[in-house]
């Protein structure tokens, strides 16, 4: 298929400068979007760059050798991450999660970590292929880092070989589940994407083999993020057509969810062999509870995984703003937040430019 190209720079560009109102708000944990909803989560982006070329996420057609990634000095540095992370803990943000691109190849990842454990009443979680886990868990431990979510979409070597495109084998990835379990890094949770026609005879594999481990699994719809991974909606395996899959081998009774805004839906087996988790963003929009702030590598604030563009906090960052400026620039635009894609899609709103997964992190 002759996929349209959309280069990111396009969709950068589009990023608007925040303004910074006159009546500043104090931060007072209870920041509501125009649909209610209060930020509790930040999701930040350490690299736009990954070691995989997942089909459904970074597709070699489109990020080949001459893909134009952020050069090194638009990157946020740990510092005015950890300061934009502080602000919005005032106003709010109990979790943050560390995602990218592969976030592990950021270097030094274990400095921010360290940086962002240390505010107040903050859980400090990270999203990761897995591959650089047997090198680098014990140390993302040691700095803080409460838990991780390791990616794995097939056991089947030659189906997953196929999905990261880069031929890396499932043992690697089930080595740096083991390394990030042995560090204390767990419950782990385990995302698996499901595309139809590609993996979903997997489903049942990796029921089975997770199943009495201890670790989550999850079933991810696959998702129309970005332009470039050819969703189309034939492709989307329904979370109820897992759960059907599943609990006709190993009955399954759903369970409640650990928390308000949670967007993995809890089953667990009968039997007492652990739990999963469906995440339906397609089938079953969760945008009324959605509580997630996105912050991009370069320091663009999303308030949609869809967006078509973002606020750019850079510049606040590095011409001189006051903390209070810059919380009273993220607070308007969290007031002002009045998204739902996921409510909303159509087959008319997959072709829509938006950012990429691998730019601004799942
Ligand atoms: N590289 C890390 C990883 O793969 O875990 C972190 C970044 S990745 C963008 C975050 C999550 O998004 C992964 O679990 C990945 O499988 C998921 N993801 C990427 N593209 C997706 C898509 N089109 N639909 C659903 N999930 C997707
Ligand atoms: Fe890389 Fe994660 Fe995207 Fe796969 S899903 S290409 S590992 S960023
Ligand atoms: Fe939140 Fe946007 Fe996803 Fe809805 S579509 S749940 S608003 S990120």
């Amino acid at each position: 298929m002759n996929q349209r190209v959309i280069p990111l720079a396009d969709e950068r560009q589009l990023a608007r400068r925040p303004a910074i109102p006159s009546d500043r708000p104090t931060p007072d944990g209870r920041l509501a979007d125009r649909r209610g909803r209060q930020v509790r989560d930040l999701r930040i982006s350490v690299t736009d760059r990954c070691n995989f070329r997942c089909v459904y996420c970074m597709p070699k057609s489109v990020f080949d050798q001459d893909y134009a990634f952020l050069p090194r000095n638009a990157l946020l540095s740990f510092e005015e991450i950890t300061r934009i992370a502080r602000l919005f803990a005032a106003h709010g943000v109990r979790k943050i999660r560390l995602t990218g691109g592969e976030p592990l190849l950021r270097r030094n990842l274990e400095d921010l970590i360290a940086q962002l454990a240390a505010l107040p009443d903050m859980e400090v979680t990270l999203t990761t292929n897995g591959v650089l886990l047997p090198r680098k868990a014990r140390a993302l431990k040691a700095a803080g880092l409460a838990r991780v979510t390791v990616s794995l979409d097939a056991l089947d070597d030659a189906i997953f070989r196929a999905m990261n495109d880069v031929d890396v084998p499932v043992a690697d990835v089930l080595a740096g589940i083991a390394a990030a379990d042995a560090a204390g890094l767990g419950p782990i949770k385990i995302n698996m994407v499901v595309k139809r026609g590609l993996n979903d005879s997997e489903i049942l594999p990796m029921a089975r083999h997770f199943r009495g481990s201890g670790h989550i699994l999850r079933f991810i719809e696959f998702m129309d993020v970005g332009s470039s991974n050819g969703w189309r909606m034939d492709d989307v395996v329904p979370s109820a057509e897992v759960i059907r899959r599943i609990g006709a081998e190993f009955p399954l009774e759903a369970t409640d969810p650990n928390y308000t805004g949670e967007v993995a839906e809890r089953w667990r087996y009968v039997d007492g062999g652990g739990e999963i988790g469906v995440i339906s963003s397609v089938t079953q929009a969760f945008c009324s509870t959605c509580t997630r702030a996105r912050l991009s590598t370069e320091g663009r604030l999303y308030t949609c995984l869809f967006a078509q563009s973002g606020h750019d906090l850079r510049p606040l960052l590095r011409e001189g703003c006051s903390d209070e400026e810059l919380s009273a620039a993220i607070g308007a635009i969290w007031q002002d937040r009045n998204d739902r894609y996921s409510e909303l899609r159509t087959a008319a709103t997959a072709d829509l430019r938006k950012i990429e997964m691998s730019y601004i992190g799942g």
